[in-house]
């Protein structure tokens, strides 16, 4: 079995089906590491096929009708158990997902693995605390009862992988469906532990499968394999669309998280400085998530005080390894992906758009870009409309509320918004008009898994969080008894 060594863990790579680590080593692909671009790749990952999906369909199939009769008590026991593996092994996780992804270590290991444990153990309480609404009407005792919906197949992006995969499939596994994981392939490695972890945790064997590949061979076949029964994704639009007709053609729910262009609105009333910070800390990660503020949308008369402040933390910034503790900015993913942002940079300058900062990268031959600020000449700029995914935000101002309103609501995004403001008032006005999943007031990031999370517009299908992800995942049954016709 193949396996490889990556900052002194060794492991295999394989993929994890009916129980059973299964290497397909005729055809693989590589993983780099984005903080050494250009060096010899960390290790290679099997490249599954439409065979590979198969099988790993097959074992869900097989393993759907125990896991599915077992109460939401006995399928909690292993998911805490995963959940405990993951908080005993959050240095090692860190290590090998900051590797292949370069997000910061410190903060995978302290902030976003930790979520993934949790993500495990909250969920499998929460269908165990599920109350069935109960109810009389006329003649009939009525209750609404969950039941498992069958095999769903999940497919994650490369951006904090580990625990965007946990979030998504904790409900599922929950709800009692069976599981195929198909991770991003830029960043696949600490999916190779979590296979090992589900081993260690004693799932059933078939219950929760992992299999590696490129999305447009086995990510295709899996989503388009009839006897799936739910399809979750986080990606880009123009993948959803593709996920979402194969869904289509097999009436197969889908939900689809995808993305944002999200505004940080700072009202002339604000902490000019606490938004000045919370802004220029959108650069962190590189600004590789989806619910980066990238649109600065600021009160005409506090541009300049804003810009001052955002201008001193912007410079404050350290660009570096994703193991230096100094490093407040990593890299971009990939090759590929830096291309693709500074092709966002050259057009917004030579379309006439202004920069005000950066634009360049930062080191040659490596993936860091330099954080940049662009003005554009107007709220139609492509820089303004689409989603970048890199270090790159807009500024604009506005002159009123109803003008905030109108620019943050411009975009076809909305999946998240940040408004600063110290008025009450406009804090319930602007974020009951902000057409957004999630609008936070002098705050950002703060996440309640009790909460409904998703996009409007193209940012996305459905709601994931709390008891929106147990129902998404069961097909809900409506149980009518007639009075006194039972004893
Ligand atoms: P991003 O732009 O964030 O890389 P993608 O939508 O390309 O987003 O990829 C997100 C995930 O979707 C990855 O795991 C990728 O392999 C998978 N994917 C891409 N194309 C398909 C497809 N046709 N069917 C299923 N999965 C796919």
């Amino acid at each position: 079995m193949a396996t490889i060594t990556v900052r002194g863990q060794t492991f295999s790579t394989a993929h994890l089906i009916d129980g059973q680590r299964v290497d397909d080593a005729e055809s693989t692909f590589p993983s780099h590491n984005p903080c050494h671009w250009g060096a010899a790749p960390l290790g290679a990952v099997p490249r599954g096929d439409a065979k590979v999906a198969t099988l790993a369909v097959d074992a869900a199939v097989r393993a759907f009708p125990g896991w599915a009769a077992m109460s939401p008590a006995e399928r909690r026991e292993p998911m805490h158990r995963l959940a405990a593996l993951i908080d005993a092994s959050l240095d090692r996780i860190a290590a090998v997902e900051a590797s292949d992804m370069a997000m910061r270590f410190e903060s995978l290991k302290m902030r976003v693995i930790p979520r993934a444990a949790r993500n495990f153990r909250v969920y499998a309480d929460m269908a165990v605390a599920y109350e069935e609404r109960v109810w009389h009407s006329n003649t009939t005792a009525n209750r609404v009862l969950r039941m498992p919906a069958g095999p769903a197949v999940i497919i994650t992006p490369w951006n904090a992988p580990f625990m965007l995969s946990s979030w998504k499939v904790a409900p599922a596994l929950a709800a009692g469906n069976t599981v195929i994981l198909k991770p991003a392939e830029w960043s696949p490695l600490s999916a190779c532990l979590l296979a090992e972890m589900i081993v260690e945790a004693g799932f059933p064997p078939g219950v929760f499968n992992i299999v590696h590949g490129l999305g447009h061979e086995v990510g295709d076949a899996l989503v388009t394999d009839p006897r799936v029964r739910r399809l979750s994704f986080t990606g880009s639009p123009a993948t959803a669309r593709k996920i979402g007709a194969a869904g289509a053609k097999n009436i197969v729910p889908f939900t689809a998280e995808l993305g944002g262009k999200a505004p940080l609105i700072v009202f002339d009333d604000a902490d000019i400085d606490m938004a000045a910070k919370k802004a220029a800390g959108q650069y962190d990660d590189s600004g590789q998530s989806c619910m980066a503020n990238t649109r600065l949308l600021v009160h005409q008369s506090v541009r300049d005080e804003f810009l001052a402040h955002f201008y001193a933390y912007t410079a404050a910034h350290v660009l570096g390894d994703a193991f230096d503790d100094a490093t407040t900015i990593t890299p971009l993913i990939h090759g590929d992906h830096l291309d693709r942002v500074l092709g966002f940079v050259d057009r917004a300058i030579k379309s006439g758009d202004k920069l005000l900062l950066g634009g360049k990268r930062h080191r040659e031959g490596q993936l860091w870009i330099e954080p940049t600020l662009i003005e554009p000449q107007s709220n139609e700029s492509e820089i303004v409309q689409n989603e970048v995914f890199g270090p790159v935000l807009s500024i604009q101002t506005f002159a009123d509320e109803a003008e905030a309103v109108a620019l943050a609501n411009s975009t076809r995004y909305g999946l998240s918004a940040v408004l600063y403001t110290s008025s009450a008032a406009r804090a319930e006005r602007v974020g009951r008009l902000v057409r957004a999943g999630t609008v936070w007031v002098n705050c950002y990031l703060i996440r309640d898994l009790t909460a409904p999370f998703g996009g409007t517009g193209i940012s996305g299908l459905g709601r994931e969080g709390g008891d929106f992800a147990l129902d998404f995942h069961s097909d809900l049954k409506t149980l009518q008894i007639l009075e006194d016709s039972v004893s």
